[in-house]
C-alpha cells in the first residue's frame, strides 16, 4: 500500500460548532450530527481510519465555514486564536500523525498574517486554510498583500477551501440541491482562485502558494479556454506576466478531496503535471476507505501514486521524507 499525507482532513474545536451549523443550509441536517461525532475525535476513530488506507499524516483543518463566516473582527480575532491554540497540542502529542492548516483571521488581513506567522513559527503548522470569502471580501483583494506577503516569505500554503458567496446568486433559485457541495461551491472556489490569477496576486507574489480541494475544483479541465479567451476579454488594459495555465504550474496545487474518480485525477495529473496534485480524503465528509480503495487502483504509474500519494506532499509542507 502507497503510504501517504492527506491534506483536506477536517476536526470540529470548541466554540466554533455555531459556524459549523451554518452549513446546514448546503448540506442534510442527518449528516451535520454524525460529521460531528468523528469531527470531534482525535483518538481511534480517526487513527484507524487513517491506518486503514496507509495515511501516515493527516494535515487537520477546522471544518468550515469558522471564522470566515464572523461579522464582528475582534471575536474572529479571538476564536481564530483559541482555535489554533485548541489544535497545537493535539499536534505536538500525535507523534507526527497530525500536522494542521492554521484557521486565520481574514476579516482584519494584518491579523491574520500575524496569526498565520504564529502558527508557522511557534505552533508547528503547515500552512493556512481560508474558507471562501470573508464578509464579501476575496483575497484577490489589495488590503490582502500583507498576507500573501507573509505567506510567501514564510514559504507557507494558503488552500481555499469551498463555503458561500456573499450573496444569493439567483442562478441557484428554486435548486437548494445546486447550493453547497453538489455544485456552487465548485463554482465559487474555481472563481476564487481565478480572482487570484487575474487580480495578478502570483504576478505580485511569485512565489506564493496556494491549494485547491476537489481535483482543482474542475479548474484543470478549463487550462487551455482561459488561455485562448482570456487575450479577447474585455479586460484589454489587463497584462499578466503569464498564460493563466502558467500560474497554476508554478502557484497552485491540487488535491484529491471529495473526488475519488479516475477520468479527473488524470485530468489534473495530464494537465497540470503529476508533482502538483496530493491525495487527501475530505474526512470525514468522504470515506476514507473509499478514498484510499479508489485511490491504489487508480490509474498511475509506480511515480506517480508515490508523488500523488506522499512525496508531492512531503515536500510542498516541508515533511520529513521518510
Ligand atoms: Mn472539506
Amino acid at each position: 500500500m502507497q503510504k501517504k499525507i492527506a491534506l483536506e482532513e477536517h476536526f470540529m474545536a470548541p466554540g466554533m460548532e455555531e459556524y459549523f451549523a451554518l452549513t446546514a443550509i448546503n448540506i442534510s441536517p442527518t449528516l451535520f450530527g454524525k460529521a460531528l461525532e468523528s469531527l470531534r475525535d482525535f483518538g481511534e476513530r480517526r487513527l484507524s481510519a487513517m491506518d486503514a488506507i496507509g495515511v501516515q499524516t493527516a494535515i487537520l483543518s477546522l471544518s468550515g465555514p469558522g471564522v470566515q463566516a464572523e461579522p464582528v473582527t475582534a471575536t474572529a480575532i479571538r476564536k481564530a486564536k483559541e482555535c489554533n491554540d485548541f489544535l497545537a497540542p493535539i499536534m505536538a502529542d500525535s507523534g507526527g500523525r497530525f500536522g494542521g492548516l492554521a484557521h486565520l483571521p481574514t476579516q482584519d488581513p494584518k491579523a491574520a498574517a500575524d496569526e498565520l506567522e504564529r502558527c508557522i513559527k511557534e505552533l508547528g503548522y503547515v500552512g493556512a486554510m481560508v474558507n471562501g470569502q470573508t464578509n464579501g471580501a476575496y483575497l484577490d483583494d489589495d488590503r490582502f498583500s500583507v498576507l500573501w506577503e507573509r505567506a510567501e516569505a514564510l514559504e507557507a500554503p494558503i488552500y481555499i477551501h469551498p463555503y458561500n458567496p456573499p450573496d444569493f446568486p439567483y442562478m441557484y433559485h428554486n435548486h437548494p440541491e445546486l447550493y453547497g457541495p453538489v455544485w456552487s461551491w465548485t463554482v465559487e472556489t474555481g472563481n476564487h482562485a481565478l480572482r487570484l490569477i487575474f487580480g495578478r496576486v502570483f504576478d505580485r507574489f511569485p512565489k506564493a502558494k496556494l491549494i485547491l480541494g476537489h481535483m482543482g475544483e474542475t479548474l484543470p479541465y478549463q487550462l487551455w479556454r482561459l488561455d485562448s479567451r482570456w487575450p479577447i476579454s474585455n479586460r484589454g488594459e489587463l497584462r499578466l506576466d503569464l498564460p493563466p495555465s502558467a500560474y497554476f504550474k508554478r502557484n497552485i496545487w491540487v488535491t484529491t478531496a471529495g473526488v475519488c474518480s479516475n477520468e479527473p485525477l488524470r485530468c489534473a495529473i495530464d494537465a497540470l503535471g503529476a508533482d502538483r496534485v496530493m491525495f487527501s480524503v475530505d474526512y470525514p465528509f468522504e470515506r476514507a476507505d473509499e478514498a484510499g480503495t479508489w485511490f491504489e487502483a487508480a490509474p498511475l504509474t509506480d511515480v506517480e501514486r508515490a508523488l500523488v500519494g506522499h512525496d508531492n506532499a512531503a515536500k510542498l509542507l516541508g515533511l520529513d521524507p521518510s
